[in-house]
C-alpha cells in the first residue's frame, strides 16, 4: 500500500446485467439496447451487457443474443457477458465477435452458492476450471467474480484467506481479473482495506476488482478504502440499479455516477463524462417508471462555478 492514491481507475458498468436481471418486469430489448448505447457514449471503458444464464431461470435476460447483436460497437469500450457454465459459454460463442470479455461467478460461502447455483463451492470451481480455459482459447479475457466475499447473509463471517484461495484457483485457471463482491452490503472500510492489502500480496499480476453494494449505505466508503489500498478496478451500476435476489429485499450496487463523481472530485481519472452518465440514468429512470436510488442523479454533478 502506498501513500499516494492511484491517479486513474477503470470502472465497469454492470447495470445492464446486474440491474436489468433484478427488475420485476422484463425491459423491452430495444430499450436495453438504447440504454447500453447511451452508456457506451459516456466514455466508460467496460460494460457488462448481459448474461447467458438459462432463459427459464432469468427471463429478464433471455434476449442476450439480440442485445449483443444490436448494441453499437464503439472503440475504447470493452463489452463483457456473464457466463454461468459450459452451456452458457457455448451460447455466447455464437456471437463471439460481439464481445471481448467473459465473466464467471461463484460465491465464497457454501450456503449462498447453493442458494444461487445449487452447487458446492468445489463443484462450481471444478466446472469453472474446465470452462475458463475454453473461453481463453477463444481469445476472451476472463474475469472471475466471487460473491459474498466480505460476508454472507446466511453464514455471517467469511474467511478472507479462503476467499483469496478461491481467487488463486480462478487466476490459475486463466482469469486475468478477479472481482470481489459485497453481495448484501455487509463490508466496512477497515475490513475492505485489510482484505485488499492481503489480496494484493497473494495475487501478484492479477487485476483485483471491487464490487460493492449499498445495502447499508457504505458502498462509497468501501470504494474509497479499496482505492486507498491500491485497487484501480471497480464495478458499479448506473442509477444504483441491481442487487441480489437472495435474500429478498437486498438493494442496489453503488451507483456508477456516485462513484465517478467521487473519483473525479478527488482528481482520480475515470474517463467518464459524468453529465452523459447522468443522462443515461435519467433515461433508465424513465424506462422503469420509478425513482432510482442514485444520489448524483437526484442532485446533479457538483458545480464549482455558477
Ligand atoms: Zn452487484
Amino acid at each position: 500500500m502506498s501513500d499516494a492514491l492511484p491517479s486513474s481507475v477503470l470502472v465497469r458498468e454492470v447495470g445492464p446485467r446486474d440491474g436489468f436481471q433484478n427488475e420485476p418486469e422484463v425491459i423491452p430489448t430495444a430499450e436495453k439496447v438504447r440504454l447500453i448505447d447511451l452508456l457506451s457514449a459516456t466514455g466508460i471503458p467496460r460494460i457488462e451487457v448481459t448474461s447467458f444464464v438459462r432463459p427459464d431461470v432469468i427471463p429478464q435476460l433471455s434476449d442476450a443474443e439480440e442485445v449483443l447483436a444490436s448494441i453499437e460497437q464503439r472503440d475504447g469500450v470493452s463489452f463483457s457477458v456473464l457466463i454461468p457454465n459450459g452451456r452458457g459459454l457455448e451460447r455466447a460463442l455464437g456471437l463471439r465477435d460481439r464481445f471481448d470479455e467473459a465473466n464467471f461467478f461463484l460465491s465464497a460461502s457454501e450456503t449462498h452458492n447453493r442458494e444461487n447455483v445449487n452447487r458446492t463451492i468445489e463443484e462450481s470451481l471444478s466446472e469453472l476450471e474446465q470452462v475458463i480455459p475454453e473461453a481463453r482459447a477463444e481469445g476472451l479475457r476472463c474475469e472471475g467474480v466471487i460473491s459474498t466475499s466480505f460476508g454472507c447473509p446466511y453464514e455471517g463471517r467469511v474467511d478472507p484467506g479462503a476467499v483469496i484461495g478461491i481467487a488463486e484457483r480462478l487466476a490459475a485457471a486463466g482469469c486475468e481479473e478477479v472481482g470481489f463482491g459485497d453481495t448484501t452490503g455487509m463490508a466496512n472500510p477497515a475490513q475492505v482495506g485489510a482484505f485488499f492489502g492481503e489480496a494484493t500480496e497473494r495475487l501478484p499480476g492479477v487485476e483485483l476488482t471491487a464490487h460493492f453494494h449499498n445495502t447499508r449505505g457504505q458502498g462509497l466508503a468501501n470504494a474509497y478504502a479499496s482505492l486507498a489500498a491500491g485497487v484501480t478496478s471497480f464495478e458499479s451500476s448506473f442509477g444504483e440499479l441491481g442487487g441480489c435476489p437472495v435474500p429478498p429485499g437486498s438493494v442496489g450496487n453503488i451507483a456508477t455516477e456516485d462513484l465517478v463523481s467521487m473519483f473525479s472530485e478527488m482528481g482520480v481519472e475515470t474517463g467518464v463524462d459524468l453529465g452523459r452518465l447522468v443522462e443515461a440514468s435519467a433515461a433508465a429512470q424513465e424506462v422503469l417508471g420509478r425513482t432510482l436510488g442514485s444520489h448524483v442523479l437526484k442532485a446533479g454533478p457538483v458545480r464549482w462555478q455558477t
